[in-house]
């Protein structure tokens, strides 16, 4: 069979490959403990819930306008005033089906044949797929342990040429759980200002947060208008079969946005978007409780794993993610990460999936219980003494 060509471009997720594999030894009969894939183990909030089937029963299961019902852009951009400290109106609100075509939207918007996006390596694996399948050049930004897993300013410059459009940020960040300081921010806005470029800053896990405060380069001054927002549910609240995201940005690239949705998904779901202005406008009770959930979970999960021979950890800052160094294996992340699925039944990514720079590591989300995640250590050192 014969295929476009430009699909050859597109990678794919390792996450849901690696939990295809976990799935498949299950059914044999093998016990798998599952720390590939990262979406968390809470239930939706049951208000939340309640607002989307109230909505089914009212009804609400027609098209809606194209970005988003007016109700849920104006929770949005209310939600990003409070929690990003810079106004935005409904009309720079765009609501997608889960954040992920936020990426393909934007990426198809900004990024022409020989434009470049700089990325971060490791890094989401669908920001250099979408990159490539638009004809662009994806350039990736290294980021390194001796950073705490952040990029440095220099390594960033070098990286810039006239062709240079976009730069992709994700803090906290998927897979390494770091975090970009006011400092860095300040740096890449003075740069992107300086040569024009945009910036997707990807806020997935804006709530995720253990040490510090979150900061948005948007609410730098001169970055409102060349940034693309991304936040949604899926983290959150718990909401990531609601399949339910959003970007904000300036009006005219919203207007784009809308035209590559009329032609795409039409609409998001609109009994989902209500759930959406219930899980915004009511209680954070329970999104609060997972987070401090979490981070019970990170200590039990990097005291662990640095009690495991071989392998040393450092604190995430946000996310639910840890990304311990395995180089003394002397065998590459997958390998490793292989061998545990394997031997220990512990399911977990080698760091390779998130990009060339990711090699040497593996990634472990922690949205598993605490009496998982001590199983899942022990049955790692036990294998790993035996690797
Ligand atoms: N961005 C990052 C960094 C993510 O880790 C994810 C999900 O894993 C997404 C975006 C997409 O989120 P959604 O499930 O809402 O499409």
């Amino acid at each position: 069979m014969e295929f476009a060509t430009r699909l050859s471009q597109l990678n794919t997720e390792g996450a849901f490959e690696a939990l295809t594999r976990a799935r498949a030894l299950e059914a044999q009969g093998r016990q798998i403990i599952h720390l590939e894939i990262g979406e968390p183990d809470f239930e939706t909030p049951p208000h939340v819930a309640e607002a989307g089937i109230a909505a089914i029963r009212a009804g609400k299961t027609h098209y809606g306008p194209t970005p988003g019902l007016p109700e849920l852009r104006e929770a949005i951009a209310a939600y990003i005033g409070r929690t990003r400290g810079v106004a935005y109106s409904p009309a720079e609100v765009i609501v997608t089906p889960g954040a992920k075509p936020i990426i393909f939207y934007v990426i198809m918007a900004l990024i022409g044949p020989g434009d470049e996006a700089i990325y971060p390596d490791p890094g989401f694996p669908i920001y250099d797929s979408v990159v490539k399948f638009a004809g662009g050049v994806p350039i990736a930004l290294p980021l390194t342990e001796e950073q705490d897993f952040r990029f440095s300013l220099d390594d960033l410059k070098a990286r810039i040429t006239p062709r240079t459009k976009l730069l992709i940020l994700n803090s906290p960040h998927n897979p390494c759980g770091s975090m970009l300081t006011p400092a860095d921010l300040m740096g890449i806005a003075e740069l992107a200002q300086k040569h024009n470029f945009w910036v997707l800053s990807d806020e997935i896990y804006s709530r995720i947060v253990y040490e510090g405060e979150f900061h948005s380069p948007a609410a730098l001054v001169g970055m409102k208008e060349r940034t693309i927002i991304l936040d949604g549910f899926s983290k959150t609240y718990a909401m990531t079969g609601w399949r339910l995201g959003y970007g904000l940005m300036p009006e005219a690239l919203a207007e784009q946005i809308t035209l590559l949705m009329v032609n795409t998904t039409s609409c998001t779901a609109t009994f989902t978007q209500y759930a959406g202005v219930a899980a915004l406008n009511g209680p954070q009770t329970e999104a609060e409780a997972m987070i401090e959930e979490f981070r019970a979970r990170r200590k039990l999960v990097v005291d662990g794993l640095n009690s495991i021979p071989g392998v040393t950890c450092r604190n995430p800052a946000g996310a639910f993610y840890a990304f311990p160094n395995v180089k003394s294996f002397g065998r590459t992340a997958k390998t490793v990460a292989d061998y545990l699925l394997n031997e220990a039944g512990v399911a977990c990514l080698g760091g390779a999936s998130f990009g060339q720079y990711g090699e040497g590591y593996l990634r472990l989300s922690y949205a598993n219980s605490r009496e998982n995640i001590e199983k899942a250590i022990e049955q790692m050192k036990v294998a790993l003494a035996k690797f």
